[in-house]
């Protein structure tokens, strides 16, 4: 590995990005296996790091941990569990520039929007539930039953790369505060971020095998996780696709599954609104984290009354997005995770020029910075609705714009997706608005804008998934429902 060529500022002490074992019932231990991963900086396409490749029977030794651990945890008094994740908290706070410089440099999100949101948010999220583990146990009674919830196991959780500590906090957080024991198996590409929290964990003091960490590839550690006969709910995040095979595995035991998945929201701007506001924003959304983000308003759609209005002020936003190093502040978009990934991009928007929908801005041969995996933002206007463009998950920087005639054209456009996870509405009109909102078939609309509530529910109609993350929902997901009759 040759360190020497990377900028200063990239490179992270080697106890940070070299790491060697697992962490499994409370210790770091070696893995069973002598096979690594190499950690990429996608800015440069530089190896940065490594981590181990675990096994199966890693898996094993893990669940076996959480398996051992559960009984203690799931009888800790709510207030003692609501004492450790302070404690994860506190020394996960501690950690926050190192968590924001390894999201730079392993994910390539600029610093700024590392700390603020990659791990900003995260950190919100594990307050929250500091609170929401303090909490008595909701219990009802329903005629002659007592209605309890008890937590529901061993969990495995699966996550992708694309928010790499916020993915696992919105699992870990409501798992430990419902009274679950947790193996968690971080994507391949960021999991420096999970030694990290784990490093947090062990200061923290968590009592032994409560949180297991068994890095590793999808197809070897997720599956073995997602196949487990101990495992009890497999909460996954990531592509459609892979959410199918880990319900497949699932349903061969009738394990829990929770799945987080793709989407392709769309972002309706009513004639009406304030188009100024709508465009900025929308834009800022759609090309968050380099456009790899689940909840994307990837679709805008626009009146045809302001549609050239609109593609303007498009054009004029995305010129304001600079291209380059995560760590120079004036960088806005930093590169896709990987080559794969910038690959499988530049494909859709071949794909969009081939089937006719026209460039306002970027495109194939937009300028982009020598080194590393970036892609020019890219808008596309005149996409027709039913094209791969407007149909199928991007995770990139590429907009696509549509116009619509009237209310009724736009809900039809927005719902006709096999996703369903985000969308947004704009207009003066906060009735018409709430309204659209109502008969959008998606986990979640925004209304002119109004800011992310990490304590509401978060999951998708259709194919973006099954279940709900955050806030009191997201805690019901980890616990059975037992009813007690006397
Ligand atoms: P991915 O499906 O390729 O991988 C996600 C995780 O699953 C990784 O840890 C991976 O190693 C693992 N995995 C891969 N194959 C597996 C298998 N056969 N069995 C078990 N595990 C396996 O997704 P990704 O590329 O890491 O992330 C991007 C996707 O995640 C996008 O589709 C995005 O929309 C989705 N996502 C959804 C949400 C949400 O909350 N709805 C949030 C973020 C990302």
């Amino acid at each position: 590995m040759d360190l020497a060529a990377a900028p200063p500022s990239q490179v992270l002490p080697d106890a940070l990005r070299l790491r060697r074992h697992l962490h499994i019932a409370g210790e770091w231990t070696e893995p069973t296996g002598a096979d690594v991963i190499d950690v990429e900086n996608p800015s440069t396409a530089e190896l940065i790091g490594q981590v181990p490749a675990g096994t199966p029977a890693d898996v094993d030794r893990a669940v076996a941990a959480a398996r051992a651990a559960f009984p203690g945890w799931a009888s800790t008094a709510p207030a003692e569990r609501a004492g450790h994740l302070d404690r994860l908290h506190t020394a996960l706070a501690a950690r926050a520039d190192d968590l924001a410089r390894t999201i730079a440099v392993e994910l390539g999100a600029p610093l700024k929007l590392a700390t603020r949101v990659q791990v900003g948010l995260p950190l919100t999220v594990l307050r929250d539930h500091v609170a929401l583990a303090a909490r008595p146990p909701v219990e009802e009674t329903i005629g002659n039953s007592l209605v309890v919830r008890e937590p529901v196991g061993v969990v495995g959780a699966i996550t992708p790369w694309n928010y790499p500590l916020h993915q696992v906090m919105a699992k870990l957080a409501p798992a430990l505060a419902a009274g679950c024991t947790v193996v968690l198996k971080p994507s391949e590409l960021t999991s420096l971020t999970a030694y990290l929290l784990f490093d947090a964990v062990t200061e923290a003091g968590l009592p032994p095998g409560v949180l297991n960490l068994v890095p590793g590839t999808g197809p070897v550690v997720g599956a073995a996780l997602a196949g487990h006969p101990d495992v009890d709910l497999v909460s996954f995040t990531g592509s459609t696709a892979t959410g199918r095979q880990i319900a497949k595995a699932a349903a061969e035991r009738i394990a829990r599954v929770a799945l987080e998945l793709g989407g392709k929201s769309a972002n309706v701007i009513l004639p009406d609104a304030d188009l100024a506001t709508a465009v900025k924003v929308g834009v800022g959304n759609a090309l968050l984290n380099s456009g790899q983000t689940c909840t994307a308003w990837t679709r805008m759609l626009v009146h045809r009354d302001r549609y050239d209005e609109a593609l303007d002020l498009i054009a004029t936003a995305v010129a304001g997005y600079r291209l380059g190093d995560p760590f120079d502040p004036a960088t806005r978009l930093g590169p896709l995770v990987s080559a794969a990934q910038a690959e499988r991009v530049r494909g859709y928007v071949d794909r969009a020029l081939a089937d006719g929908a026209r460039l306002v801005v970027g495109g194939p041969d937009a300028p982009v910075p020598a080194q590393g995996h970036f892609v020019a933002p890219t808008v596309f206007a005149d996409v027709h609705p039913d094209s791969a463009l407007a149909q199928e998950e991007v995770f990139g920087p590429v907009l696509a714009v549509i116009p619509f005639a009237d209310t009724d054209e736009a809900v039809t456009i927005a719902n006709n997706s096999s996703y369903g996870l985000a969308g947004a509405v704009w207009s003066a009109d906060p009735d018409a608005a709430l309204a659209v909102a109502r008969r959008l078939r998606t986990g979640a609309v925004d209304i002119n804008g109004a800011p992310f509530n990490p304590l509401a529910p978060f999951g998708g109609y259709k194919q973006s998934g099954l279940g709900r993350e955050l806030g009191v929902h997201g805690l019901a997901e980890f616990s059975e429902l037992k009813a007690i009759q006397r």
